[in-house]
């Protein structure tokens, strides 16, 4: 007969199996900003690590964390991927986009045209790192695939974020700041769903959003999308089951949590840099 306190030990093991993520779990790790490493056994996808300005007003990366980027260091050692959703100096930064290109020499850079012409004009090793830049090219509302050795990664080209209705203009109308070339990714890593937005705002690209048939286990939370519209589309239409956010206003955190606990949803807040969680 099962001594109790061995009975103890039992469901103490059952409960810890049960609730213990599998080993090819998807792990999540905050960088800054919209800077996140997404990572399992087989695969390291980075996207936009690199912000480097407006520091003053979002929660950039620490010059240190960078550095390990660029150099490779744990975790960040043996990253496949990096993805820059667009070339603003809080998603972008060409210098650093370089280094980790040379050091980091089986990385592919997947970004918009943009971001390759700031690349041109200030990288002087760029003939040595541009076979492994890819640039999809498609028009706004449209989305691309891209086949890469283990994953199958979608590229949609999203309408960048604006605090002018853009509804009611014309493209003729819009400022180089809402012509700004704006990725968002979608891809599957250990069986879940992940949805990145750079700057995209969901409610100006719901179109594309409803066409897109796909139930997201991770989607984020951007600067443009805190308010109930985006999150029901988010929930609504694109089922998603975590949301983690990003893109924080570090001046008036306060006023934002209170923001965000106003829209009553299930968010994920990552607190500092290199925090994680697995899903
Ligand atoms: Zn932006």
């Amino acid at each position: 007969m099962l001594h109790f306190r061995n009975l103890c030990l039992l469901f103490a093991v059952v409960f810890l199996v049960g609730f213990t993520p599998p080993e090819d779990s998807l792990k999540i790790t905050y960088i800054g900003n919209c800077g996140f490493l997404y990572e399992n056994k087989n695969y390291k996808i980075i996207i936009d690590p690199f912000g480097t300005q407006y520091g003053e007003v979002f929660q950039l990366p620490s010059s240190q964390l960078t550095g390990q980027i660029v150099a490779g260091l744990p975790p960040f050692d043996n990253v496949q991927l990096l993805l820059i959703s667009h070339f603003h100096g809080d998603h972008f930064d060409s210098k650093l986009t370089e280094q980790f290109l040379l050091n980091n020499k089986s990385a592919i850079l997947i970004c918009p045209s943009q971001v390759l012409n700031v690349l041109k004009d200030s990288c002087r090793n760029l003939e040595s790192i541009k076979s492994r830049i890819i640039i999809p090219s498609m028009e706004n509302g449209k989305f691309d695939s891209v086949q890469l050795k283990g994953l199958n990664l979608k590229v949609l080209k999203l309408q960048h974020g604006s605090t002018r209705n853009l509804e009611t203009l014309s493209y003729s109308e819009y400022t180089d700041y809402e012509k700004t070339e704006n990725f968002g990714f979608v891809f599957q890593m250990s069986g879940k769903y992940v949805f990145h937005q750079g700057d995209g705002s969901l409610k100006l690209n719901r179109n594309l959003i409803k066409s897109f048939n796909t139930k997201l286990d991770i989607s984020h939370l951007g600067f443009f999308d805190k308010d109930s519209t985006s999150l029901s589309l988010l929930y609504n239409v694109m089922k998603a089951r975590n949301i983690i956010v990003m893109h924080s206003f570090k001046p008036d955190k306060s006023a934002e949590s209170e923001k965000l606990k106003k829209l009553n949803g299930n968010l994920i807040v990552y607190d500092k840099e290199l925090d994680f969680r697995k899903f």
